[in-house]
């Protein structure tokens, strides 16, 4: 089993619980991505989040319905922590309804939550495996660690960035749509400028040494999507 540090999303808009919270994972072992909102959860929560830590009440969308995106998006494969101050027990069971792993209801110990989110890491992690290394070219992605490589050298990627060279490196020598690109980089209710997409692209391509006008990896296939190619041209 591959053992990178976990990438936990945390969703939490109080301060006082986040910072706290937030610090405890990081010493942890955590790789830990704070948001404040519905929506940037949604934005900052991708195919390779390990696990998601998620108040349920939050000040834009509410939490069960974040719940319930992220479920649609990424399957039962995520596991997904309830932070609830709802002691009621509907409210609860509103939350697993909505897809919820587990919850912890607020005010929790801090020893508790990681007991319960180490717990959850190691069913999926257990299930899924250490995933293999993507290959295309001189381009290799390590899903696991989070690393990329061309050639020797090892490339500098951004969070997005990796996410979106591993989805064209999944499916090497065929096309993916737009659609698919920000439905598995950003999220399938994302309504933003696809214009996102592009500066990705741009800056992937530019860490690839890619020339866009006589792609060797990144082709651009108007009106369809992008391929990564297989072979150079
Ligand atoms: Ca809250």
């Amino acid at each position: 089993m591959t053992e990178h540090p976990a990438r936990v999303v945390l969703v939490e808009d109080d301060e006082g619980i986040a910072r706290p919270l937030a610090g405890a994972l990081r010493n942890a072992g955590y790789d830990v991505e704070h948001v404040t909102t519905g929506r940037a959860a949604l934005q900052a929560v991708g195919p390779l989040t390990d696990a998601v830590v998620l108040d349920l009440g939050l000040p834009d969308i509410d939490g069960v319905e974040v719940c319930r995106r992220l479920r649609r998006s990424y399957g039962e494969e995520l596991p997904i922590l309830v932070l609830t101050a709802r002691a009621s027990e509907t409210d609860v069971v509103v939350g697993l309804d909505a897809g919820a792993d587990d919850y912890v209801t607020k005010p929790f110990r801090l020893a508790e939550l990681e007991a319960r989110l180490r717990a959850l890491l190691r069913r999926t992690r257990a299930t899924a495996g250490a995933p293999e290394a993507l290959v295309a070219q001189d381009v290799r992605v390590e899903p696991g660690p989070r690393r990329a490589y061309r050639g020797d050298e090892e490339l500098e990627l951004t969070p997005k960035e990796f996410d979106l060279l591993q989805v064209l490196l999944e499916h090497a020598g065929r096309v993916v749509s737009r659609d698919e690109l920000m439905r598995r980089v950003w999220d399938e209710h994302w309504f933003g400028s696809t214009k996102t997409l592009d500066v990705h692209v741009s800056s992937l391509r530019r860490k690839l040494g890619d020339d866009p006008a006589t792609p060797r990896y990144v082709t651009t296939v108007r009106g369809v999507g992008l391929r990564f190619e297989v072979e150079a041209p």
